[in-house]
């Protein structure tokens, strides 16, 4: 190795899903939205020339529109590259703790990464048997708390009453609410106006999943205005412009249409329900989903032969070859007409 080799800082990075090249495949491996965004967003139109400038460094136009989304002040709003960019932020600007942060074993895949790269002391706490998050697992010693909900890759929800109990446990640290998949939830799920009685709660969004804008990379976070002026007080440390001028737009006109989200949101949520009917029927078990996507497996069949024979039919899961989950597949829902193909192949490949 040579010595400048030595003082390189070495990661295991995060490993995102495939983005095959080819067209004319089922892509249900990054819980993508199958609907293209809101057409006000195809209309929204920014100054070509005025791409010279930097863009606005407090993002105001978004932070704006969000506060006034969730009825909240500017100030309570921090906007990012994508919500894995507002988490990263998170996890450098609260958990600065000697205590180890606490997330569950079977969960975002990027958390460990963040944490190792950052020397962030963290514990895996084991979800039971059936995938829950066991609350009295969290009343201990700690330096934060993050999880999702909706879990990923479980898809699994916690209700409002059950994160009430782990911010009463845990007064003296920040919880992070990771709500990438909250729209595909019942409605009331989402504990964004809690923010307003705990301080120390932080709730993350993102518009990859339920907005369709994956390719814009647009997140934010949501709580007391003490947070958020830490997490900018952080952004600030490392790169003023994160967000560039037409993410910020198409980030306005998304939010201002919010007859089509919840129409896709719907039809998302009603090809789920239908999908998880049908492949039920096939013998599949499949975790009770708030997401946009499930966690299933088949008891007779090995999931890592099923992730190999749907590729080769064109079709794109995602399989985590981890303990514990090695058995399922992660399906996203795709199109009526697309998840019937899938339904096709696996009455296919069953027989
Ligand atoms: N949180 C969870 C639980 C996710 O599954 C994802 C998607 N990979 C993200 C955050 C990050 O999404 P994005 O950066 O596209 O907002």
């Amino acid at each position: 190795m040579a010595s400048w080799e030595e003082n390189v800082r070495k990661v295991d990075p995060y490993v995102p899903g495939e983005q095959p090249k080819e067209k004319n495949i089922i892509k249900l491996n990054t819980n993508e939205n199958p609907y293209g965004p809101s057409p006000k967003v195809r209309e929204a139109v920014f100054d070509f020339d005025d791409l010279r400038k930097y863009p606005d460094p407090t993002v105001s136009l978004l932070v704006e529109k969000l506060a006034a989304y969730h009825h909240t002040t500017k100030d309570r709003v921090f906007v990012g590259v994508g919500s894995d960019d507002v988490i990263a932020m998170a996890f450098m600007t609260f958990f600065n703790s000697k205590k180890p942060v606490l997330f569950p074993d079977i969960s975002y895949s990027f958390y460990p990464v963040w944490a190792n790269m950052l020397g962030i002391k963290y514990e895996l706490v084991p979800v039971d048997a059936e995938f829950n998050i066991v609350k009295e697992d969290y009343y201990k010693e700690n330096g934060g708390i993050i999880f999702p909900n909706p879990n990923a890759p479980t898809s699994k929800l916690v209700s409002r009453d059950f994160i009430i109990d782990i911010l009463k446990a845990n007064k003296d640290s920040v919880v992070i609410i990771d709500e990438a998949y909250i729209d595909f939830a019942k409605e009331g799920s989402s504990v964004i106006d809690l923010t307003e009685e705990y301080d120390n709660l932080l709730c993350v969004r993102t518009f990859s999943k339920s907005r369709s804008l994956a390719g814009m990379r647009i997140g934010y976070a949501v709580g007391n205005a003490k947070l958020i002026k830490y997490m900018n007080d952080v952004k600030y440390s490392y790169n003023s412009y994160t967000m560039n001028t037409p993410s910020i737009l198409y980030g306005v006109a998304s939010v201002e249409d919010d007859e089509y989200f919840k129409e896709t949101v719907k039809k998302i949520v009603d090809t789920r329900e239908r999908f998880v009917r049908e492949i039920k029927n096939l013998g599949f078990l499949v975790l009770p989903s708030a997401a946009n996507f499930v966690f299933a497996k088949h008891p007779d069949r090995d999931a890592a032969n099923i992730f190999e024979a749907a590729k080769k039919n064109g079709i794109y899961f995602r399989y985590f070859k981890q303990d514990r989950i090695r058995d399922y597949l992660r399906i996203t829902i795709g199109t009526d007409e697309e998840m019937d193909k899938v339904i096709e192949f696996f009455k296919s490949y069953l027989n």
